[in-house]
């Protein structure tokens, strides 16, 4: 349909601040005459300003030496090459790339988005709705996020402008219920996937733990498997403070796999390894602007390459 630029041409855009960030270093790295200390110290100044983290990049270091050591490599730019695999080996350590969807209709898959307030995640929850919608399946939405009524009409204008459905009760209404009647909905139309959004800050993570069990527990009366997936949405530009944040998060809410929000806006692309490593979780999908069609699903391989690249644009 509206699909202006291609998957890897999103994650190139995506990742435009953080390249140019360290394009430099990288460069320098390359043209280095030989693999000596400055380069290492190169090396470390990159993952550094990537956001990778200082004890990451440590034993990320350590390990790049010892394997350049092993396979007696000469060329500064094969090690930057080992350096871009231990970074994807990480990415894939906690799987990836796995479908989330299914078009069996008669068993509508089940997503759950949760996250902070303000991290992107009514906007991510459109984007994900539009990707599958643009996948021939059909989609609905479910308001579960009631403790604000302006999360509600957030959703159902995104509905509007993407034609696709929003099952809403008012603000203050049992997010359980409202998961509930959308997946009887679900049911009822043939929908492929159902999107649920939660609430956004309860006081305490018992709170959100609840919330999270009950909206499990009465949908799994219509589905024993749902909710099939929970995403955690998580805001790039936030870095690594937001990480302690999110584990807690990700605990209480029994998450399932990531969603990188606001990928473009940092320059510290390199927080996805922290992310994998703190929280055991897939990185899904990573954000890539305000539209809805800025979305691409994550593949360590060709974000490693783009985030590392020498060319910059
Ligand atoms: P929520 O409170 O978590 O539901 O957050 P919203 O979906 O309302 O998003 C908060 C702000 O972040 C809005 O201004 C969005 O347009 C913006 N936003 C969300 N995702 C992205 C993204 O991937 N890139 C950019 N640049 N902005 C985003």
């Amino acid at each position: 349909m509206f699909r202006r630029l291609g998957k890897t041409d999103k994650i190139r855009a995506g990742l435009k601040r953080s390249r140019d960030t360290w394009i430099a270093s990288i460069s320098r790295l390359v043209r280095s005459p030989r693999l000596d200390e400055s380069l290492w110290e190169e090396l470390e100044e990159v993952l550094i300003l990537a956001d990778v983290g200082v004890s990451t990049t440590a034993a990320l270091v350590k390990k790049i030496k010892s394997q350049a050591k092993d396979k007696h490599l000469s060329e500064p730019s094969e090690v930057l090459d080992v350096m871009r695999d231990e970074i994807v080996e990480i990415l894939q350590s906690a799987g990836s790339n796995r479908e989330i969807y299914h078009s069996d209709a008669s068993n509508p898959k089940v997503i759950l988005l949760v996250g902070v307030n303000g991290v992107g995640k009514t906007t991510s929850i459109a984007k994900l709705a539009n990707h599958f919608k643009q996948r021939d399946l059909k989609v609905l939405l479910a308001a579960s996020d009631t403790f604000r009524a302006a999360a509600i009409d957030q959703l159902n204008g995104w509905g509007r402008k993407l034609e696709i459905d929003v099952i809403s009760h008012g603000a203050g209404g049992d997010p359980a219920a409202i998961a509930f009647d959308a997946l009887e909905a679900a049911r009822a139309r043939s929908v492929d996937l159902l999107i649920v959004d939660t609430a956004g800050r309860l006081h305490t993570n018992s709170n959100l733990m609840e919330e999270m069990k009950k909206i499990s527990r009465v949908i799994s009366r219509i589905d024993p498997e749902a909710p099939h997936e929970v995403l955690l949405v998580l805001d790039a530009t936030t870095g690594q403070n937001g990480l302690i944040q999110a584990r807690a998060f990700s605990e209480a809410a029994g998450c399932t796999g990531v969603f990188i929000a606001k990928l473009d806006g940092t320059a510290k692309g390199g927080i996805v390894v922290p992310i994998v490593l703190e929280l055991g979780l897939p990185i899904l999908f990573i954000g890539t602007g305000e539209g809805a069609e800025d979305i691409a699903p994550f593949h360590p391989r060709e974000f490693v390459d783009e985030l590392f690249s020498i060319n910059s644009d």
